[in-house]
């Protein structure tokens, strides 16, 4: 780790001596600007002016509890990691990580007290791993529209892809589209940094177009390898306010020669079903131009069985949140059971979404799951690795064919 890798972690513990052991465990092996409070408001108020990577948080606490900070945590739009301590039993802290993460914080574990220096290890490494570790000096930048129009303009936007597999043999069936920024001074960032501003925004259109262009563009050019794969665009709700999106869709695809039928535009939940009688006549039209549709990041909106059955969809992607630990997690696994069994009643796909551990993936074997995608098979790649990965699994099926044949 060098300089630009250093860490600002504040913890939040009434008792004095938590602080102190974690800010010896820490310094021990990491470069690391700590910072600890016995009460939330000071921490908070220090967090308002701090840049900050990562917080501790202790869940009982005199006064203002942890569960408390949590709340004007995500008031101030906080995105450190954070990782909440506890003496309570083990479902207090599940529970205490599932309000926050439906606050929109990025809680990443619990840990029961007392602290091992083997969980701190453990940690710091894992949130190092993490790709577009997002660095404090960055996050506490907020960009401005006219950055973004800038960034456009000057083409700094680009595609990355995502390998989707069968989970039955982890063969390479297609590929998710994601943008990133090739920011001059801060060099990839993820969508993380932008994307809510672009999609709150009217300039989401002429993005959703340019995005679907370059994907366009990238299949024409490569098509031989890719004709039978199937690839996956994300549409902003917004973009379906656009009556005359797949006409333009349509024509799109057909100026860059892609059939309908090799795209699968996704769509988020929770959004969707906020707006679903103005979105549906798009949908619809959609599917009628042979354009696939799939339901994104499900699990994080309220769907009706009613509702999802009156869109044309033809995949549902299940939230990562309910596959990060499903082989331990009895929760997890009830609501990938019904999903399941939900989707496979109307006729869905099924894609679970930011697999990253082999026990998870196991799993989900259990189930009609029907894809994956997550780091435990590809990270989002760049258009070149994209391609270098099928060249050599087209390679690897036509050997093994022939060695087939050969008997
Ligand atoms: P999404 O559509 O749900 O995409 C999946 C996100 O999960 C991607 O984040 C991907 O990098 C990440 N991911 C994949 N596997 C794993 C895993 O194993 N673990 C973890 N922790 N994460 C994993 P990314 O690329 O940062 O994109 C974030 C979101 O930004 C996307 O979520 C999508 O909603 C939005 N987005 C990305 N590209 C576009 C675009 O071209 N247009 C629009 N409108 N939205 C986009
Ligand atoms: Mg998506
Ligand atoms: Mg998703």
């Amino acid at each position: 780790m060098d300089d630009k890798d250093l860490l600002n972690i504040i913890a939040i513990d009434d008792n004095g001596l938590i602080l102190t052991q974690l800010k010896l465990l820490l310094s021990q092996s990491y470069h690391v600007n700590f910072s600890g409070f016995t009460n939330g408001p000071d921490a908070l108020s220090f967090l308002k002016q701090h840049p900050t990577d990562l917080i501790f948080l202790d869940l009982n606490m005199p006064g203002m509890d942890g569960i408390e900070v949590l709340r004007h945590l995500s008031d101030i739009n906080i995105s450190a990691s954070i990782v909440l301590l506890s003496g309570e039993d083990n479902n207090i802290i599940k529970m205490a990580k599932n309000l926050a993460q439906m606050r929109n914080l990025n809680v990443i574990i619990g840990i029961d007290k007392p602290i091992t220096a083997g969980q701190i290890k453990q940690l710091i490494e894992s949130l190092f791993k993490l790709p577009h570790h997002k660095s404090s000096h960055l996050t506490q930048r907020a960009f401005n529209l006219e950055e973004l129009k800038t960034a456009i303009e000057a083409e700094q936007m680009c595609l990355y892809l995502q390998p989707k597999v069968t989970l039955s043999n982890e063969e390479v069936i297609g590929a998710e589209f994601l943008v990133r920024w090739n920011h001059p001074e801060f060099g990839v960032l993820s969508p993380f940094y932008f994307i809510d501003l672009i999609e709150h925004s009217d300039l989401v259109h002429d993005f959703s177009i340019l995005v679907v262009k370059e994907a366009f563009e990238f299949i024409e050019q490569h098509f031989e390898l890719l004709k039978s794969l199937t690839f996956n665009i994300n549409l902003s709700v917004k973009n379906l306010e656009d009556l005359k999106l797949p006409e333009r869709l349509a024509e799109l695809a057909s100026t860059y020669n892609v059939p309908t039928d090799m795209i699968v535009f996704e769509v988020t939940e929770s959004l969707l079903i906020e707006n679903l009688t103005q979105s549906l006549d798009v949908l619809l039209r959609l599917r009628l131009k042979g354009f696939s549709l799939s339901i994104d990041d499900f699990g994080t909106g309220y769907s009706s069985i009613k509702q999802l059955s009156q869109i044309p969809f033809c995949e549902l992607k299940l939230d990562r949140c309910f596959i990060h630990d499903c082989a331990i997690d009895t929760d997890k696994q009830a609501i990938i059971e019904a999903t399941a069994a939900l989707a496979q009643n109307l006729n869905l796909k099924v894609v679970a979404e930011g697999i990253e551990q082999q026990q998870d993936l196991v799993f989900l074997g259990k189930y009609n799951i029907d894809y994956g995608q997550g780091y435990l098979f590809a990270l989002p790649l760049e258009k070149l690795n994209f391609l270098k990965s099928i060249e050599s699994q087209t390679n690897y099926n036509t050997q093994s064919r022939q060695a087939l044949l050969r008997g």
